[in-house]
């Protein structure tokens, strides 16, 4: 009887063992198939923010590189790989990559001491930062590195941006030329009626009435002249703010803008004994923009044609046509031109082809041009000029028709 007891007392200590291991190993395994889903979730939640990260920095316009402690560089996004021709960047020393000095100088600098490094650099006519021949002028770059704060200690990275503001550096370069050119266009006309004024009160010509007249006849001329290049340039700013309301946009008769324009120049036309012809001017095309600059603009063009051509045979013509999307207005003469070489630089402030003039011959400021073009721009047009000189110089605006027409 005792022994059939603990032989039940075992078999139920044995199943229970059993059973107990049998959960035991159950739950091991559902335990470590949970971890492995477990990691494999983080896996994926670690690509997704990996992946995320990289469509963000690829997305930053400007080139974006993070380099650790050894100058190898561990990350470049997409504005990095194309400025650097799609060349693998990743694993490699930063002094390989950059192959002017000077761009990995300033980075090197932040590598070194762990301060934040910004520097502008301005690559001769044909290099980019990363060697090959470029086209576009003087380029200029900001290199802009900089330790992050939060890498762990030992393994420090740097991260390094590197923009291109070529554009800001010409219009900075455009500005500067302007300041330095109306300086001088002033300075000029100045200095002359500075000079007169001494003749006459210093040297006593105020006395002599004659010659104090013819005096004071050129320092007239002069003043004119300076408020006209003060006037012009108020004109040209105007026209670059871009304000709204700089423009008075109305329709108007194109004809009648053409007719006023000739009866202005009407006494140089009948001096020079020049034609100026109109080509499918009809009273019928009417034009909506600012009449105002419109006058200026073709006032500017024909009184170009006569000033740079006073003797007789000049033939000047004045044109307009539309089609279904654009307008184009030209003013094309035969006179003497412009030479190949001047004409990418018509359009700039100041420029004349002609620099010199006498003191009695005072010619252009050279503002006109730049003018037209402002006010074309200012109407969403384009103007473009082609000489072939002694044949034909022609002006060409065009503009989009819904800016611009009724027919
Ligand atoms: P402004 O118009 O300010 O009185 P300007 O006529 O000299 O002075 P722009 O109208 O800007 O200045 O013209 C610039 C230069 O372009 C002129 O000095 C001239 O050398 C050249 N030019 C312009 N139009 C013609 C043309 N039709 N034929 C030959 N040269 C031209
Ligand atoms: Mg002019």
């Amino acid at each position: 009887m005792i022994s059939e007891l603990a032989t039940i007392v075992a078999t139920s200590a044995l199943v229970a063992i059993a059973i107990l291991w049998f959960r035991l190993r159950r739950s091991r395994s559902e335990f470590s198939s949970e971890v492995n889903a477990w990691k494999q979730r983080l896996e994926i939640d670690l690509r997704h923010a990996r992946e995320e990260r990289n469509r963000l920095l690829d997305a930053l316009g400007d080139a974006f590189l993070l380099v650790d402690a050894t100058e190898t560089i561990r990350f470049a996004n997409q504005a990095a790989r194309i400025l650097f021709g799609h060349r693998e960047l990743v694993g490699r020393p930063v002094r390989e990559i950059f192959i002017d000095p000077r761009l990995a100088d300033a980075l090197l600098r932040c590598l070194a001491s762990g301060e934040p490094v910004q520097s502008r650099i301005l690559l001769s006519q044909q290099t980019s930062p990363r060697g090959s021949l470029e086209t576009r002028g003087v380029n200029a770059w900001v290199i802009d590195a900089a330790r992050l704060s939060d890498t762990p200690e030992g393994e420090p990275s740097t991260r390094v941006v590197i923009r291109d503001v070529t554009s800001e550096h010409q219009l900075e370069q455009v500005r500067k030329d302007f300041v330095a050119n109306a300086s001088h266009e002033l300075r000029t006309p100045l200095a002359i009626i500075n000079g007169y004024l001494e003749n006459l009160l210093d040297d006593g010509m105020i006395d002599e009435p004659e010659m104090a007249r013819r005096f004071l006849t050129v320092m007239r001329k002069h003043t004119d002249r300076i408020s006209r290049i003060v006037e012009d340039m108020l004109v040209i700013s105007r026209l670059e703010s871009g304000e709204a309301g700089t423009l008075k946009i109305e329709p108007f008769r194109f004809r009648s803008c053409v007719n006023d324009i000739l009866e202005r120049l009407e006494s140089v036309i009948r001096n020079q004994r020049a034609e100026v012809c109109t080509r499918r001017v009809d009273g019928e095309v009417i034009l909506h923009g600012d009449r105002f600059y419109w006058t200026q603009v073709l006032f500017n063009l024909v009184e170009n044609a006569l000033k740079q051509n006073p003797h007789p045979g000049l033939r000047v013509e004045i044109g307009c046509e539309a089609d279904a999307e654009q307008i184009r207005v030209w003013v094309s003469d035969n006179g003497v031109g412009i030479p190949s070489a001047d004409l990418p630089h018509i359009f700039r402030r100041f420029y004349r082809v002609e620099k010199h003039h006498s003191q009695q011959e005072i010619k252009g400021t050279g503002l006109g041009l730049s003018i037209v073009k402002r006010a074309i721009e200012a109407h969403h047009g384009t103007i473009t000029v082609t000489s072939t000189p002694g044949r034909e110089t022609r002006f060409l605006i065009t503009i989009p028709k819904v800016e611009g027409v009724v027919l």
